[in-house]
């Protein structure tokens, strides 16, 4: 395999229009963990990043953090639902109740 070359890439952001700037450096770091690129830029994920926080805690039906944006959590936070997405339904179906 050829190692990609990333480079910077003007995306439009499909809620502001504004166009934003997709690092080579987050390309590699998108890539590295499968995630889809942006298609929103920075203030916008923002902004719906915290509608979906007001949200969740107005209707406080608890832990439901369904990852349909992964790639939020980039620079900021580092990945930390990202992680939780493949969680472990496998092992829980397969032993369900041992014993008995
Ligand atoms: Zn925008």
């Amino acid at each position: 395999m050829a190692e990609a070359v990333y480079q910077d890439k003007e995306i439009e952001c499909c809620d502001c229009k504004q166009v934003f700037i997709f690092t080579a450096g987050e390309q590699e770091f998108f890539a590295s963990k499968n995630f889809t690129p942006p298609r929103r830029c920075k203030p916008c994920r923002d902004v719906r990043k915290r509608e979906k926080e007001e949200k969740a805690a107005r209707e406080g039906d608890g832990p439901n953090p369904a990852p349909a944006q992964a790639w939020t959590q980039d620079e900021n936070r580092g990945n930390s639902y990202a992680q939780n997405e493949g969680r472990g339904d496998r092992e829980g179906g397969r032993r369900k109740r041992r014993g008995r």
